[in-house]
């Protein structure tokens, strides 16, 4: 956070705490001590600028031209930053004693590793019971127009390396030999044509993709010993990665492979349904831009995914 903003904060009554994790500083600042707590999150990191010579202005200084902010990350998140400080600022001067607390998740590790960042942030947080109860990650997630989209959750994303192991040879001699392409083709060929669920009013179907697929020692005379394939599901709500392994392994299994599976849960998918936030959001955008957002959870994925972390132990509270 730019040395201003951590000023406008502490002005503004918010205790501000550090969160430094290994090679990476993140910020918590939260003003009042009752519940609901309300959090903006978001980061101040950004992806490289690239070639210096394709830019139009200097990248790492804002420029403002014909009513938009030029720079690297105006957009992703620097302008959401501004807003929410800017927003909350005006907001606690017109409320100074409001009910419940607002709170700032601040990461500089959202663009990179995001090992450091959120993540840990949010473990410290549920570590000592201060749950938040709803958020607002500053993300750019409009489409044609400012506010006509709103990502209301993500596809969860899981990743198998899978290792289909044959017995390497020659061609010519193939009874003494077993081919783990010829193996895995069937099952592939099935794993593409499962219809793994129908998804929802807020998901399209989940979606099994093979990425890569390796195998063979270069010579045309060798039966390889092992075929590598990577694939990736983005996954509804309407599934869980426990079940989509579960119906993997029983089509592996079904066609006699032996294989070695090795599975990266990248995140798991969330939603925030009609309720007070979602209808707090649709109302503001629209007082404001005139037009009514769309809800959707198409694209690729946010910190959300760590945050939301909460809701998922929310529920399994509640069962
Ligand atoms: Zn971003």
């Amino acid at each position: 956070m730019p040395d201003t903003d951590v000023r406008t904060a502490r002005k503004a009554g918010f205790h501000i705490e550090w969160m430094v994790f290994e090679d990476t500083t993140n910020f918590w600042a939260r003003r009042g001590s009752e519940g609901p707590l309300f959090a903006f999150a978001g980061h101040t990191d950004v992806v490289p600028a690239g070639p210096l010579g394709q830019w139009h202005t200097p990248p790492f200084k804002p420029t403002a031209i014909d009513g938009y902010l030029h720079g690297r990350g105006a957009a992703d998140m620097k302008g959401s930053l501004a807003a929410m400080v800017v927003a909350v600022e005006r907001f606690v001067e017109a409320n100074p004693d409001h009910k419940g607390s607002i709170g700032f998740l601040i990461t500089s590790d959202e663009e990179g590793p995001f090992i450091n960042g959120t993540t840990r942030v949010v473990d410290t947080l549920m570590a000592r019971n201060e749950l938040i109860d709803m958020c607002i990650v500053g993300e750019p997630s409009s489409t044609h127009s400012v506010g006509d989209v709103v990502k209301n959750g993500r596809r969860g994303s899981i990743t198998g390396d899978l290792t289909v192991k044959g017995i390497q040879g020659h061609v010519a001699y193939p009874h003494l030999a077993r081919n783990p392409v010829h193996q895995a083709m069937p099952a592939l060929a099935e794993l593409c044509a499962v219809n793994w669920d129908n998804g929802n009013d807020f998901f399209p179907p989940t979606s099994f993709q093979i990425a890569n697929i390796n195998s063979g020692t270069g010579a045309s005379n060798v039966i390889p010993g092992e075929c590598l394939v990577q694939f990736n599901f983005r996954f509804s709500t309407e599934s869980t990665d426990e079940e989509l392994k579960r119906r993997v392994h029983s089509i592996l299994d079904a066609h006699g492979l032996e294989y070695d599976l090795k599975w990266t849960l990248s995140g798991q998918p969330f939603l925030t349904d009609a309720g007070t936030l979602v209808d707090a959001v649709v109302a503001a955008i629209e007082e404001t831009t005139h037009q009514k957002p769309e809800l959707l959870t198409t694209g690729g994925t946010s910190d959300g995914r760590f945050i939301a972390r909460w809701e998922v132990r929310w529920l399994s509270w509640a069962r």
